[in-house]
């Protein structure tokens, strides 16, 4: 019989394989005694495991192809530099002379005090890095244990056409599964905005994340259906619906090459109204797509990849580096640099943990340019880089989730420090570079007039701005019923922004993926927007909806909608906009 289980669909796109489920958290560490006369063999047990671990990783490392792009690189030296850090080869023997204690448990009892560590920080940058101490420590656990190393991990595995099913994935395993043949994932754990599925994402992996006791549901070599769009899996299916995704699977792929016509086409309404089609990108590997796309400039880059997964935060090189190429991606168009945004959901690289989720309101604490205030070792080098970026094309530098006027006046402050540096020393920059914010607050959404006559542009993030609006996080699956981009009083948020921006001739985007997502692309043009930044995998599906709109009826019966009282209007506004 066919089961059906739901989770988020975080990439789109359908796959059809057999099931293979990979068990990684069932490691069962016991406690013996080790006599002083076998303490040196114990030692030397941890020292091959550790080498076992960095043979691994090194083999790992070697397979991942040339062009693959630095940040996602970054996330395997990241865990071969912690294999040599004092704190997992040294502290545990300190541990086992202590207790005269076996390798194993004095690496637990290392990995969770470390972990305790992480959970209690307030700095949200450094938590990010309990998932990397929990991945690494338990590589070494796999080895002494003699366990094998996950499926996915062996250069041998034919892993092709499968659909991996686990507890929960690291970015770098993401990675890997697409370079092995994998056809898509379905994890127990984990949101839309971990990093695990951003990148999934940008490789064009379907997946779907969240679903409980997948692995005790499914049956190996079982036939799956992973439908992304829907967040939906199927298990077991019969013949007859096979063929219905076999034929939605193919239809999709049918669509996507009648859409690549549309790529050289100008993005405007069916009556001649253009329309500002931008990118959003979050990896490095998303460039050379999002050009692909035939975006006209990328309308955000969230940096804060850059700073996952690694010891210390980029330096001043490495983000000009980065931003270097994406710039020579774009040429003549505008890029909009977002600085990092660390910190609420950007800090759970590889899914939900519980000490973390305990959390008090990460959502509501430092992050975005609040951590960035605040820790300017993390921002200053970021803000020096995207300065001398601006000399090489057309740079503009966003501000993530402002609530008050002060922190753009701040870092608008530390930003023409930093010009007036380099005027002095000669280093070239573009003294005239935009600099914007994101409207992602309903206090600064309320204020935006204020913002527009202060910033140089502005976008919306509705991700935020929904989940503020409504008062819930947008991690918080209990919930998640409330994120609804139709509430009444989001509409109205975004017309007003819209409105205040137009009013002050400033220059307005959305990049949330509301923007992106072609059910509410009427919507949108009807509350008044022009320039939409998506997804590069969107991009062409919105042009098109674009092309079919005439705006305005479309105006009128949005403006007619949102003085109504009546929440039926509203939710019927997508039905009537057709
Ligand atoms: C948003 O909040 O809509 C947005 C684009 O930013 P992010 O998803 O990176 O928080
Ligand atoms: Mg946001």
């Amino acid at each position: 019989m066919t089961i059906a289980l739901h989770g988020k669909g975080i990439s789109r796109g359908i796959a059809l394989g057999a099931a293979h489920i990979v068990q990684r958290d069932t490691l069962e560490v016991v406690e013996y005694t080790v006599s002083a006369a076998e303490l040196p063999l114990e030692l030397a047990r941890l020292d091959s495991a550790v080498e076992e671990s960095r043979q691994g990783l090194r083999a790992m490392r070697e397979r991942i192809p040339a062009h693959t792009p630095s940040d996602i690189v970054a996330f395997i030296d990241a865990h071969l530099l912690m294999l040599d850090d004092p704190h997992l080869t040294e502290e545990p023997k300190r541990l086992m002379h202590e207790r005269g204690c076996n390798a194993e448990w004095a690496l637990k009892l290392q990995r969770d005090a470390l972990i305790s560590v992480f959970d209690s920080m307030d700095d949200a940058y450094l938590r990010t890095r309990r998932d990397d101490v929990d991945h690494v420590f338990n590589r070494v656990l796999r080895a002494l244990l003699n366990h094998a190393p996950a499926r996915h991990e062996g250069g041998e595995a034919n892993l092709e056409g499968l659909i991996l099913i686990a507890d929960d994935l690291s970015p770098a395993d993401a990675l890997l599964m697409q370079q092995h043949g994998i056809a898509g994932f379905i994890t127990e754990y984990g949101g839309p905005t971990s990093h695990t599925a951003i990148i999934a994402r940008s490789l064009g992996l379907p997946g779907v994340v969240g679903v409980p006791h997948a692995r005790r549901y499914l049956r190996e070599g079982e036939a799956l259906i992973v439908d992304g769009d829907e967040g939906l899996v199927l298990g077991d299916a019969d013949q007859r619906i096979l063929e219905h995704y076999r034929a939605r699977r193919d239809e999709r792929q049918k669509k996507v090459s009648r859409l690549a016509r549309l790529k050289r086409a100008p993005a405007m309404t069916a009556d001649g109204v253009p329309i500002e089609l931008l990118a959003n990108v979050d990896l490095e590997s998303d460039f050379e797509l999002a050009k692909a796309s035939g975006a006209r400039g990328v309308g955000l880059y969230r940096t804060e990849f850059l700073y996952m997964n690694r010891l210390d935060p980029p330096s001043e090189e490495e983000h000009l580096a980065v931003y270097g190429r994406l710039v020579e991606a774009f040429r003549q168009q505008p890029v909009t640099i977002r600085t990092m945004d660390i910190g609420a959901d950007k800090q759970t690289g590889a899914g939900v943990s519980s000490s973390r989720a305990n959390t008090v309101n990460p959502a509501l604490g430092m992050r975005a340019v609040r951590l960035g205030l605040k820790e300017p070792e993390l921002l200053v080098p970021q803000l020096r880089a995207i300065v001398r970026a601006s000399a090489l094309g057309q740079v503009r530098l966003m501000i993530p989730m402002l609530s008050d006027l002060d922190e753009a006046a701040q870092v608008t402050h530390l930003i023409r420090g930093i010009q007036a540096e380099f005027t002095r020393l000669g280093v070239p920059h573009d003294p005239a570079m935009p600099i914007g914010g994101m409207l992602e607050v309903p206090a600064a959404v309320m204020f935006a007039d204020g913002f527009a006559r202060a910033l140089d542009f502005l976008s919306i993030g509705t991700n935020d701005l929904i989940q503020y609006a409504v008062a819930i996080d947008r991690v918080n699956e209990e919930v998640s019923y409330l994120y609804d981009p139709l509430n009444p009083g989001v509409l109205r948020l975004i017309e007003l922004a819209i409105r205040h921006a137009d009013a002050a001739d400033c220059p307005i985007a959305m990049c949330g993926e509301m923007a992106g997502d072609v059910r509410y692309t009427r919507l949108l043009l009807g509350l008044g927007l022009r320039a939409f930044s998506v997804h590069p995998s969107l991009l062409l599906e919105v042009k098109q909806v674009l092309a079919e709109t005439e705006l305005q009826p479309v105006r009128r019966l949005v403006a007619k909608t949102l003085k109504s009282t009546d929440p039926a209007r509203y939710r019927e506004l997508l039905t009537a906009l057709g």
